[in-house]
């Protein structure tokens, strides 16, 4: 297909595109265009419904008796599934649980112990910096002497060697949104005899990921961004059926206890991935994952990629067809095939055109220092609302409109 390069030719598209119904199940503002739902997804209209009654019914009216006769008790499994069928895992290989950085903490901690006589975790020095900083407290820690090498991208092949106790990556780079080919590299890094630690923070429900197929050890990921659980929704982790009865849990909470309700005095580990559970769940939280989760888990990935494709094309073909490579550089990859569901530019005022950019209704964010980061979600985005966005960024940018002390304002929050 070609690509739209009038409003026209967007409109077009949008009535020819199978995902569109999706964005009706969405609640956005009249008139806004989100480009962030890389960073919090936008929120599912059967949420707030969903919450209610979990709210009023299963606390309110049952209490206690919920987490049997509501299934409280089975939610980190349950949503854990649903995450599973969405990234490609084994079935009970995921789980919905704590924050990704702690998941991290977890899974890395249980690869380093699978691995004892080697002493590198490899990571990309672009890498998330909670990923480097949960693997620089751990390695801290470690009894043996453990190294966190921290190289390029370009690198990682050539540092490879049989050092290397695990490989951990982000699938899709938060900055620049390279996306590594997880197959290739999870084989290689098994060609060495390295585990695999995939961080699936920006490809998790954008995108189709497939886990088993490409053997990759250990995964975790968040459920606030293309699964659009909710701001600080649960996280997930995901660990392959052959590893899970030789992992000894490092935070090895009751509700990972073979029988957390025998209330025994020694720890003994659950069999399989509910031993990955630290304790008890945030139910609340749990269900507007759940929600967020259930409606990506009905799109078809394979259609979602194609949409994302064109979205991040057409706004990438949109922005240098009025702003040359020097007004505003492109630093992600050129090729949509190796991006993820992401567009970044940059630029010395990325802040100041950001606050202006998001004064007219167009939100995306920054990343310090000169990243402008646009996100594409295709269960909810136009390519009309792309076409809008790319005519917005370019007028700020062209009248200097961005160049006022207002959007100058620093916020603690980027
Ligand atoms: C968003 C993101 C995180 C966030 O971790 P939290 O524990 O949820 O704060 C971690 N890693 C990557 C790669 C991310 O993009």
């Amino acid at each position: 297909m070609t690509l739209p390069m009038s409003r026209m030719q967007c409109a077009q598209r949008d009535q020819q595109d199978a995902l569109a119904e999706f964005r009706s199940e969405f609640s956005l503002p009249e008139g806004l265009i989100y480009l962030d739902g890389n960073s919090l997804g936008a929120l599912p209209k059967a949420t707030p419904d969903r919450l209610q009654t979990v709210i009023q019914q299963q606390w309110g009216s049952q209490l206690i008796r919920s987490w049997n006769d509501a299934g409280w008790v089975d939610m980190p499994q349950r949503v854990g599934e649903i995450i599973g069928q969405i990234i490609g895992a084994e079935p009970a290989s995921t789980l919905a649980a704590d924050s990704t950085s702690i998941n991290l903490y977890k899974v890395l901690a249980a690869a380093l112990a699978l691995r004892p006589e080697r002493a590198v975790v490899l990571t990309e020095a672009d890498n998330f910096p909670t990923d480097l900083y949960i693997a620089q407290g751990l390695t801290q820690q470690a009894p043996t002497q453990r190294e966190v090498r921290a190289v390029t991208a370009e690198q990682i092949y050539g540092q490879l060697h049989d050092d290397v106790a695990v490989l951990m990556l982000s699938h899709v780079n938060y900055r620049n949104g390279y996306r590594h080919d997880l197959a290739a590299l999870t084989k290689a890094a098994h060609a060495v005899g390295a585990l695999v630690i995939w961080d699936l923070a920006h490809s998790a429900g954008v995108m189709p990921i497939n886990l088993a197929a490409a053997q990759a050890d250990f995964a975790v990921g968040c459920g606030y961004k293309y699964l659009n659980g909710g701001p600080g929704a649960l996280a997930f982790l995901y660990v392959a059926p052959r590893h899970q009865s030789l992992c000894r849990p490092v935070l090895s909470g009751w509700f990972g206890h073979a029988q957390p309700f025998a209330f025994g005095a020694e720890y003994e580990p659950a069999a399989g991935i509910a031993r990955f559970l630290v304790g008890t769940p945030p139910v609340l939280s749990m269900a507007a994952l759940e929600v967020g989760a259930e409606l990506v888990q009905r799109a078809d990935l394979t259609a979602v990629r194609a949409k994302s494709e064109a979205l991040t094309e057409c706004f990438t073909a949109l922005v240098q067809a009025q702003l040359g490579p020097h007004d505003l550089p492109l630093i992600s990859p050129k090729l949509a095939s190796e991006r993820g569901s992401q567009v970044c530019f940059s630029h010395p005022q990325a802040w100041p055109i950001m606050q202006a950019l998001i004064a007219r209704g167009v939100i995306g964010d920054v990343r310090a220092p000169d990243i402008l980061r646009f996100g594409f979600a295709p269960l909810y985005l136009r390519f009309t609302d792309v076409f809008d966005a790319a005519a917005h960024l370019c007028s700020v940018i062209q009248s200097r409109e961005w160049d006022q002390p207002i959007f100058h304002a620093p916020a603690r929050v980027t």
